[in-house]
């Protein structure tokens, strides 16, 4: 069976060169006679692919010195509560903004933990198709940190500027969005994103924390999902997912081997491109999200005729063009083509749907 085009949200299709490096290191780590499966995350071998690891995160993101790189577990949902209970003791309340279902999920979470107010929303009829302008956020000057998600996997809204929250520090899910380009993390307070869309695999979870953060948990925060414990441990407080961390280490320096990730936003740019120019002059499949705001990375898409949903998915199944049903609360169709999708995935999609909107439309 030839590899399929995969649009999967996450977990996501991988770089091929990664998987092969993979698969061919599989039994024997670089002479050490076992698998990196295997390994105690203490020995040096483990502690050098965790060091390389973030040496290279460090440069594809020009990460400051005064930030602490964190590979923790429990996903970005699990960041849902982590995140207040580690920051939000410093003044005792947060703001949220909202522009899709994720950080919706995040500030009802949140909310267990303090007083959670809604700077910003751009819901509108239950629905979300883009992100509250600047000039919308209310921010609370008081508050301990100020909440967004850069993009909304399944609303398909992503955030292209960095939000100015004056001294507030700025926390955002970027789960579904980073390492697909250049960002300032000078500007964040604190980043988090699960490995499985452009990091590589399930079970992993980055947090990237200014320092002068960490030190306000509140005194329930279990000990593993205590930042400042875990900086201290080297995310080793207790025994970290090691296999995600040498796949992610494999990936950063595949990223890196291409141009890093002003290529990486290049390449996004274009597929993204092809996809949305398609759309905008279909008469039978659409988009509904405000241009400016449509993610590069998860393109939701409908067609005019829902009851022919079934037969659109069986045919680009048919075609090697696989997971492309819609998210079950949204329904419809959505192509996630995060950095491991080539130009080539999208072009096949787009060909098909010509063809069908020709048979169909
Ligand atoms: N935030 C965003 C933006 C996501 O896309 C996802 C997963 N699709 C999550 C949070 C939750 O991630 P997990 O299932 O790894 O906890």
């Amino acid at each position: 069976m030839p590899r399929v085009f995969n649009f999967s949200p996450g977990p996501a299709t991988l770089p091929e060169p990664v998987l092969r490096q993979a698969a061919d290191e599989m039994l024997d780590w670089r002479g050490s006679g076992m698998s990196v499966m295997e390994m105690s995350h203490r020995g040096k071998e483990f502690m050098s692919i965790q060091a390389e690891a973030e040496a290279s995160l460090r440069e594809l993101l020009a990460i400051p010195p005064n930030y602490t790189v964190l590979f923790l577990q429990g996903g970005g949902i699990g960041q849902n509560a982590i995140v207040p209970m580690n920051l939000i003791g410093r003044t005792g309340r947060a703001d949220y903004v909202l522009s899709g279902d994720w950080s919706k999920r995040s500030a009802d979470e949140a909310a267990h933990f303090g007083p959670i107010r809604i700077a910003a929303s751009s819901e509108e009829g239950g629905r979300y198709l883009r992100m509250p302008a600047p000039s919308e956020w209310k921010l609370d000057p008081g508050a301990a940190y100020v909440h967004y998600c850069a993009n909304e996997t399944i609303g398909g809204v992503e955030c292209f500027w960095t939000p100015d929250t004056g001294g507030v520090p700025l926390v955002s899910d970027m789960s579904s969005n980073l390492l697909s380009r250049p960002i300032d993390v000078s500007r964040y307070g604190l980043i988090y994103a699960g490995a499985q869309k452009n990091v590589g695999m399930s079970g992993l979870t980055l947090v990237i924390v200014r320092e002068d953060l960490l030190g306000h948990a509140l005194p329930t925060t279990p000990s593993v999902f205590n930042y400042q414990i875990q900086a201290k441990a080297d995310s080793m407080y207790n025994t970290p997912p090691t296999y995600a961390i040498y796949i992610a280490g494999l990936v950063f320096k595949h990223v890196q081997s291409l141009g890093g990730l002003a290529a990486m936003e290049a390449h996004n740019r274009a597929k993204a491109a092809v996809l949305y120019d398609f759309l905008d002059q279909s008469r039978f499949f659409s988009n509904p999200v405000e241009p400016a705001d449509r993610s590069r990375m998860n393109v939701p898409f409908w067609l005019r005729d829902t009851s022919l949903d079934e037969v659109f998915l069986k045919g680009a199944q048919a075609r090697g063009l696989v997971q492309l049903k819609g998210h079950r609360s949204v329904g419809g169709m959505r192509a996630s083509i995060y950095n491991a999708m080539p130009i080539e995935g999208v072009r096949a999609l787009v060909d098909y749907m010509r063809e069908f909107e020709a048979r169909h439309g």
